[in-house]
């Protein structure tokens, strides 16, 4: 088994509906909201969860692609496709079992990061409306025979607003393993075509409401590993300004001691 390129997918994933990834209720003070969304804890924007694009990928594709729906309804197992190597799913997502002898799972799903066109829009709607960078919307059940909204029914749900554009990276590893690449190279179509599948589907929650239908725009590119090594990594960007990692180790030491 063999290392031989990277294949990138970055872009821009736009909410073309409010869309709802959950955070935890532990943070919330007092008259907060019910259900809030997942948050960078230090800049409070929103952001969506690499792990959440991989899971509702996995399982889009796990429904499209023959015979890899588990039996029980849980996830997509080695054994289940009788430990086929070529496997996308096991290949693309990765397995636990530890018979596997092709390596680990090829797709890298990056958090996405609110974009800072994007950034600017949230902070508009902070000044003209006091939301901290979302919309909150109400909905309530409805009383069957009163055909009215049934008392106390009434839920506030934080949404990231449609409109809103988020940056996003999948990383995808091809290994040499007898065969060029060209298993990995093969499977690569399926991670393309399970973002189509999102596309037609929804991220987050609520989505027969109408959350979280999403648009994709994409750039795929090929990083080949380079002969030697050419990377040095003596340099760091720190608020924009490169500094040399050397002066930042000393820096963050003697922070340490004190
Ligand atoms: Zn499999």
């Amino acid at each position: 088994m063999k290392f031989i390129q990277y294949k990138t997918i970055s872009g821009i994933i736009q909410c073309v509906s409010g869309l709802r990834i959950g955070g935890s209720k532990d943070t919330i003070e007092i008259g907060g909201m019910d259900n809030p969304i997942i948050r960078n804890p230090l800049d409070k924007f929103p952001y969506i969860p690499g792990s959440s694009l991989k899971g509702k990928m996995r399982s889009l594709l796990e429904w499209e692609i023959d015979g890899k729906l588990g039996k029980d309804g849980n996830a997509h197992q080695f054994k289940d496709c009788n430990k086929d190597d070529k496997c996308p799913i096991c290949r693309i997502f990765g397995v636990t079992d530890d018979e596997v002898r092709f390596g680990p799972g090829r797709a890298i799903f990056r958090d996405g990061y609110v974009t800072n066109d994007s950034k600017e829009k949230l902070r508009e709607l902070q000044l003209k409306k006091g939301l901290l960078y979302v919309e909150e919307k109400t909905e309530t059940a409805i009383d069957r025979l009163k055909g009215k909204a049934k008392d106390g029914s009434l839920r506030q749900y934080e949404r990231v607003p449609a409109g809103t554009e988020f940056s996003f990276y999948i990383d995808y590893r091809v290994f040499d393993i007898n065969d060029n690449g060209q298993t990995d190279i093969d499977n690569f179509q399926w991670l393309l075509h399970g973002l189509w599948l999102l596309q037609q589907d929804a991220l987050g929650s609520s989505g027969s409401r109408g959350y979280g239908q999403i648009k994709f725009g994409i750039h795929v590119k090929d990083t080949e590993k380079p002969d030697k090594v050419k990377f040095i990594p003596d340099k760091v960007l720190v608020e924009g300004k490169e500094e040399q990692i050397k002066d930042r180790y000393e820096e963050i030491t003697q922070q340490k001691k004190r």
